[in-house]
């Protein structure tokens, strides 16, 4: 069997991201979406093992120490990783593995699977980038700051991915990252 296509979508928080992986998702049961590890506290309606598998910082650490984590990093103040095991065996069964992770975990990811598909959603402009993380309502006035601050640094790493997608309607950023899909896998220099 052919192994499957891992695909890194990364971006400021408010790009979209969450969205657009969850309808990729749904519509595709080639794809599969990695949950990840965090031990951010959860937001009102996130459920454990669905949006993350939350855990403490001792939990965290050990997962760490026992190699269970493809990459990590600290994001706002929190711990995120990716699970190994779910992402290396989807991988294996020839399912398309979507990780949403921050910049430094997708450059991590780059080191171990350069074959990889490393997409940036980007907001059509950051004044709409504040509003949607405003209107999203989960974050307090210092944690917005913080998103919006850092996502003027997150755009200098742009020139490390592979495509940018504007996510101006969530149905034309799905489409174009479904086309970017199937032309990795038509492409001739691909082992
Ligand atoms: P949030 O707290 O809003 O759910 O996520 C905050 C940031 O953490 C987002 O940029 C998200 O992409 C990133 N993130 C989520 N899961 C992971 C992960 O497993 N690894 C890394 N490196 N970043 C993650």
């Amino acid at each position: 069997m052919e192994c499957g296509l891992l695909i890194v979508l990364s971006g400021p928080s408010g790009a979209g991201k969450g969205t657009i992986c969850k309808e990729l998702c749904e519509r595709n049961k080639q794809y599969r979406l990695s949950i990840s590890v965090t031990t951010r506290k959860p937001r009102k309606g996130e459920v454990d093992g669905k949006n993350y598998f939350f855990k403490d910082l001792e939990q965290f650490q050990k997962m760490v120490e026992e190699n269970q984590l493809l990459e990590w990093a600290k994001v706002y103040d929190n711990y995120y990783g990716t699970p190994r095991e779910y992402v290396e065996k989807s991988l294996k069964e020839g399912y398309d593995v979507i990780l949403e992770i921050d910049i430094q975990g997708a450059l991590k990811v780059k080191e171990k699977f350069p074959e990889g598909v490393f997409i940036f959603i980007l907001p059509p402009s950051m004044e709409e980038l504040k509003k949607r993380i405003i209107n999203r309502g989960t974050e307090t006035e210092e944690e917005i700051m913080k998103r919006f601050k850092s996502a003027y640094d997150e755009l200098n790493y742009i020139s490390k991915y592979n495509y940018v997608v504007v996510n101006d309607d969530v149905e034309e950023a799905i489409k174009k990252i479904e086309s970017i899909i199937i032309a990795e896998k038509c492409r001739v220099d691909r082992n």
